[in-house]
């Protein structure tokens, strides 16, 4: 990596600790992803974006600052970020997905508080992390117990706009969401001092959409036979996804694609034609957590479809285009993010009958439903999930872990007892 210390010493990050985190992410990644046969040449750009990870990006939303922008943190899905960048602001996901951090949040939280809450805290407290300590401002949401609470320590330390998100989707839920984007269009405006034109939020309307445009296309290239890139490659795009600059994302992401493509004709892939075909659905997977992909990849079987917040709730349906005021573009905002299928809302028969079309399009051979420890959320969901799949003679195996590595070789023959399984 090239020399960032400067940087990190002026943001007030703890050096000491950082280098630690630095010793170890080249080697987990080189394990993890350089090692696997026939990557897409495409995957350059996203190893160097993985390898400059707390270095290139970070730059950029500096010099974003020192020309008077801000940036703006967020922690899910439903926070749209086409208000921010039409403010002038610069969204940037912020979820943590190493163990690294989690003890930092044990410090101020419950320990049966989940990793995903657990090292976010730990990733701002602890000074680890630059895109933590960049950020202007957070933008939370009333999803979970664990996130409401954490904000609030949080807020301690760097400004917290909390959404409230409904936890149904009535019509009149749908609304509050509208008046909730309203509230959060305002906080930006007067955070970044500019106006939300119609003009700038359709344009950043149209730069999001193109994103998720470019990952519906990259996952679309998995529903082929051989499989024409890896789970683990497919994930950490989508986790890139969450910080990396849109416009640039997406032409790299449709770049791949074009390889992708080239691959499906000539019938090439990464496993043979015959490999188990899994789908995964749970919790998220915030970057650097690649611990199940790995660990059902390196067991022969390929991932070939995520219903996650790190997979297809991320960029599956798009906004309506053709609103002319910010009235209607809110509107069209509001209707998109509410189409969204977590687990926080009751009742929750889409994320089920997302789980059942992917299985059908993508033609796999078994789920695994996987949560993080101690999310009560997803936890409980799973029993109706398992029901559902059972019903559908779709096999189904619920698992829970953390981020560490301590389960790793319990989950590994759970995972292959599945696989054998599915090959019977
Ligand atoms: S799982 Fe739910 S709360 Fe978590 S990021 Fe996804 S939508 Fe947000
Ligand atoms: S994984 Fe569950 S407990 Fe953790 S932040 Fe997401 S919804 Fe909350």
């Amino acid at each position: 990596m090239a020399d960032y210390r400067q940087m990190w010493n002026d943001l007030g990050m703890d050096l000491e600790k950082h280098d630690l985190l630095c010793e170890v992410l080249p080697e987990a990644f080189g394990d993890v992803y350089l090692s696997q046969e026939n990557r897409p040449e495409g995957m350059d750009y996203f190893n160097f974006v993985v390898s400059e990870i707390h270095g290139v990006r970070p730059s950029e939303l500096v010099e974003h600052q020192k020309k008077g922008g801000k940036v703006f943190g967020t922690f899910c899905v439903y926070v749209p970020d086409e208000v921010i960048f039409a403010a002038g602001g610069i969204a940037t996901g912020l979820c943590g997905g190493s163990q690294f951090w989690v003890p930092g949040g044990e410090k101020v939280l419950p320990a049966n508080t989940c990793p995903l809450i657990k090292a976010s805290v730990g990733a701002r407290l602890d000074g680890t992390c630059p895109f933590f300590k960049i950020a202007d401002m957070y933008i939370g949401e009333t999803t979970c117990d664990g996130k409401k609470k954490a904000w609030e320590i949080l807020n301690q330390e760097v400004p917290v706009h909390v959404m409230d998100l409904p936890q149904m989707k009535r019509p009149k839920d749908i609304k509050a969401w509208e008046d909730e984007i309203k509230t959060l269009l305002k906080v930006v405006e007067e955070t970044t001092g500019k106006e939300v034109t119609a003009a700038t939020l359709g344009e950043q309307i149209k730069v999001i959409n193109n994103k998720r445009k470019a990952l519906a296309r990259l996952y679309a290239t998995r529903k082929n036979f051989p499989v024409p890139i890896s789970g683990k490659d497919t994930l950490v795009i989508t986790q890139i996804a969450f910080y990396d600059d849109p416009t640039r994302f997406t032409d790299q992401v449709n770049k791949l694609c074009d390889e992708l493509d080239e691959r499906i004709a000539a019938g090439e892939g990464v496993f043979p034609a015959d490999a188990p075909r899994i789908l995964i659905t749970g919790t998220p997977m915030a970057i650097p957590n690649w611990k199940l992909h790995h660990c059902i990849e390196s067991l022969g079987a390929a991932v070939v479809v995520e219903e996650l917040c790190t997979g297809v709730r991320y960029f599956e349906n798009l906004v309506d285009e053709t609103g002319t005021t910010i009235d209607e573009q809110i509107s069209a905002l509001a209707d998109r993010y509410m189409k969204t299928n977590c687990a926080c809302f009751t009742p929750n028969p889409g994320r089920i009958e997302d789980i059942l079309r992917l299985a059908k399009d993508y033609k796999v051979d078994g789920v695994i439903d996987c949560n993080l420890q101690f999310c009560g959320l997803y936890s409980t969901e799973s029993h109706l999930v398992q029901q559902a799949l059972k019903k559908a003679d779709i096999p189904i195996m619920h698992l829970e872990t953390d981020y560490s590595e301590q389960d790793f070789e319990q989950m590994r023959t759970r995972v292959e007892a599945f696989l054998e399984m599915l090959q019977k």
